[in-house]
């Protein structure tokens, strides 16, 4: 899909030629696209960069993935083969080729049914990170768009409550939520329908199956009999948010336009899940977001586990243009209602009479500072030099720009702590 214009800046200003990059990959490992804004590009090698493309695109199809897919359930359970290298289920005929790959027999139904299992998530890979939610977050996001009922998710980098909700589906007679996945992971095309799964870019909203999967998109976000859609979206962390930002708001553009009277001056619902610290960053983009003080947990994700030991606590919340007050979070999970801020908040989360709202971000108590005018996290204290609050260990350096992520001086978001 389309590339994204990128420009350095440095000190708080541009600083150099703008120039065209890969939207999704921040690897220039992953792919190595670059061209100057300004740049004239011969014919040859346009040529060759449409040559490349083709040499690079999936062995299969959707469609027949599809396909590939419904023989595949009709074989015999001792001939169900999955292999682990080319990330494939394999047909009969395929093995030979494989033969010296590592493979899986015997896949179940239920494995089927649990893509996210069979596939080895893509985490080491800056391009998709792929952090997969453990069964109790997972759970609790979906009970409750239930419970604020909704039928209809569309979930945009969330395979894991899609694929919750499309087992449940196919299991629970009365259960009538749906879900259509867009994921930028074509794997998923082995295992779900083209009214299920779209291959989609979430940094430029390229949708790779063209004009059909466009209109599947739109045909679900039309809330027929009053189905209520909601987006549920978990980007990786590296992401640009001004990229995902725009792309999110064209996905609410298309659900404005299902409706004949333009749904009035309402806004699709939308769950963001991603890190504390990007909180200005994204109500930047959607000041009418509020965060919420769930803790969203991660299989994968060792250092992002809920801890009873004292393991480091998920710094990961959901975003949403929702009431906050209607975000109901589990008692038993430590979080209770504060009736001032009308919204749930963890136990350790102290009102502040000074500020007037519940100012943690990650949990812990935070202290108000008289000099700052405002809390700041427990471990922080007052730098005379630099006028703020902050770590003790610090260099009291001036800088006009900090980190794009944390806002910090002295690093780039490459480097950024808060994501490694
Ligand atoms: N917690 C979620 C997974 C989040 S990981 C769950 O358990 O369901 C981030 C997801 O975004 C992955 O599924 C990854 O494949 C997808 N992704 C990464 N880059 C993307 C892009 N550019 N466009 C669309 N999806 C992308
Ligand atoms: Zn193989
Ligand atoms: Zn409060
Ligand atoms: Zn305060
Ligand atoms: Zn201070």
């Amino acid at each position: 899909g389309p590339t994204l214009l990128f420009v350095k800046t440095s000190q708080g200003k541009e600083d150099g030629r703008r120039f065209y990059a890969c939207s999704a990959c921040r690897d220039r490992k992953d792919c190595n696209f670059f061209q100057w804004e300004d740049e004239k590009v011969s014919d040859t090698r346009l040529a060759a960069r449409a040559e490349y493309n083709r040499n690079h695109q999936p062995s299969f199809t959707h469609r027949q993935n599809v396909d590939r897919y419904k023989n595949f359930v009709l074989l015999p359970l001792s001939k169900r083969r999955f292999c682990q290298e080319c990330q494939q289920l394999l047909l009969p005929a395929e093995w030979e080729k494989h033969s010296d790959h590592r493979f899986l027999c015997d896949i179940t139904t239920a494995q089927l049914k649990s893509p996210s299992q069979l596939l080895y998530p893509l985490e080491n890979k800056k391009t998709n990170a792929q952090y997969l939610f453990a069964d109790r977050s997972c759970q609790f996001l979906l009970n409750l768009l239930i419970n604020l009922g909704f039928r209809r998710v569309l979930s945009v980098g969330t395979p894991r409550l899609h694929e919750m909700i499309q087992s449940k589906a196919s299991q629970e007679e009365e259960f009538s939520v749906r879900s259509l996945l867009l994921d930028i992971d074509f794997r998923y095309s082995q295992f779900y329908t083209e009214d299920e799964f779209c291959h989609y870019n979430m940094f430029n909203h390229h949708f790779f199956g063209g004009e059909a999967a466009r209109e599947t998109c739109r045909k679900f976000l039309y809330e027929e009999n009053g189905e209520k859609v909601i987006m549920v979206t978990d980007p990786p962390f590296g992401g640009l948010v001004e990229a995902l930002g725009s792309s999110f708001k064209k996905l609410m553009a298309m659900w404005r336009e299902t409706e004949e009277e333009g749904h009035d001056n309402k806004e699709m619902p939308m769950f963001w899940i991603f890190p504390y610290f990007f909180e200005s960053r994204i109500l930047d983009f959607f000041p009418n977001f509020s965060m919420m003080d769930y803790q969203v947990d991660y299989d994968n994700h060792a250092l992002y586990k809920h801890g009873k030991t004292g393991r480091r606590q998920s710094p990961v919340r959901i975003f949403t243009n929702l009431t906050p007050s209607m975000i109901v979070l589990p008692e038993e999970e430590g979080y209770r209602f504060c009736t001032i801020c009308q919204r749930y908040v963890s136990s350790g989360n102290q009102h502040c009479e000074i500020c007037n709202s519940c100012t943690s971000k990650d949990g812990r108590r935070w202290k108000h500072c008289d000099l700052c005018k405002k809390c700041v996290k427990p471990s922080w204290s007052h730098c005379n030099n630099c006028n703020c609050c902050t770590v003790q260990k610090h260099s009291c350096e001036k800088t006009d720009v900090g980190c794009y992520v944390c806002g910090k001086a002295g690093h780039k978001r490459s480097a950024c702590p808060s994501l490694s």
